[in-house]
């Protein structure tokens, strides 16, 4: 079948790290660091991605995001691999069901890029996503819970799907009766905006049930003008579009960082929905923030954004009813 436009660049994302340290104009001597944690968890980057990060800068913000470091490899108490006990939510294969009224779909554990403090990093994908060979398990779950009102197609990323398979699986959700909202969870839009094709509009755009989109982006140099539009179009074709971020250490962890991050969205059509804590997943641990100084860095949003710009600063704790807002 002929590739398109978004299948190509995804398919000529840098896998190697020395490519991406002569890309970017970086000393050759953080190969081997590189090399090694990406052993555990391989390095991925779209180049319209890495065309936004500065050369010559080992600490630009989008770097540090996907970038293996040796701080990976060292095992730090607390940091474990399944941090938000997803395993233990499994409901049916590929369905995490732990809040009222919302189910969320592991539809495939593939993502266009590789997110180093991801919190799915070590998620055994392949025995536990809803591949086309498990949907009927998951769709029969669905199905069966007339309490589920909305489903959350996540993963990896749903958007690594292609057009065909995302519509038959948007379809056959669509029609259960007591399904009334549909959100995706995708970060693609923001790291490789040609996957908002025509054909994936066409079929947001003509949905039975209203699509909310949750973007996932961190730093404002994330958005330049090809995001810029590809996030109008998506705009155009759903009921809300919302941005999700993590904070990160050295990435995003200061408040002008924060308010630059909320406006640029605002000006591409997003809204701020959540800025997570980090959940303490093993290789992650240089990315902490700690809570005080979270909670610290949203008070001195606040006192700068209208309230509809400020995220709520939350985290996930195993077990309970919701995410947990720090206020
Ligand atoms: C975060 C999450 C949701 C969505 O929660 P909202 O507060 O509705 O955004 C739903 N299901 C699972 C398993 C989640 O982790
Ligand atoms: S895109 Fe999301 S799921 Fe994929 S690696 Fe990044 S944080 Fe993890």
């Amino acid at each position: 079948m002929h590739a398109s436009a978004w299948q190509a660049a995804l398919a000529a994302a840098v896998r190697d790290p020395l490519e991406l340290l002569t890309l970017l104009e970086l000393p050759r001597e953080l190969a081997p660091a590189a090399s090694a944690a990406a052993a555990q968890f391989p390095l991925r980057v779209p180049r319209g991605y890495l065309a936004r990060m500065e050369k010559g800068n080992p600490h630009d913000p989008l770097l540090r995001q996907i970038l293996p470091l040796s701080e990976e490899l060292r095992p730090q108490r607390g940091f474990v691999t399944d941090p938000v006990g997803d395993l233990d939510a499994m409901a049916a294969t590929g369905v995490l069901h732990k809040y009222h009224g919302r189910a969320l779909l592991v539809t495939t554990g593939a993502c266009a890029v590789h997110c180093r403090y991801c919190f799915r990093r070590h998620f055994p994908y392949s025995e536990a996503h809803a591949g086309t060979e498990h949907w009927t398990a998951a769709l029969d779950y669905l199905r069966a819970d007339t309490s589920i009102h909305e489903v959350i197609l996540s993963g990896g990323d749903p958007l690594s799907l292609g057009n065909g398979r995302l519509h038959e699986l948007m379809t056959r959700i669509g029609a259960i009766d007591h399904v009334r909202r549909l959100r995706i969870h995708t970060r693609q839009p923001i790291v490789l905006p040609e996957r908002v094709d025509a054909e994936l509009l066409r079929c947001l755009r003509n949905y039975r049930l209203p699509v909310v989109v949750v973007v996932h982006c961190n730093h404002p140099n994330e958005i330049d003008a090809a995001v810029c539009t590809a996030l109008g179009e998506l705009r155009g074709c759903i009921a809300s579009l919302l941005n999700q971020s993590v904070l990160l250490r050295r990435v995003n962890d200061d408040s002008s960082t924060l308010a630059g991050l909320s406006e640029t969205l605002f000006r591409a059509g997003v809204l701020p929905y959540y800025l997570h804590l980090l959940d303490p997943v093993a290789g992650a641990g240089h990315f902490a923030v700690a809570e005080a100084e979270a909670r610290a860095l949203l008070g001195a949003l606040r006192a700068r954004l209208p309230g509809y710009l400020v995220p709520q600063l939350v985290r996930e704790r195993r077990g309970a009813p919701s995410k947990t807002p720090l206020v």
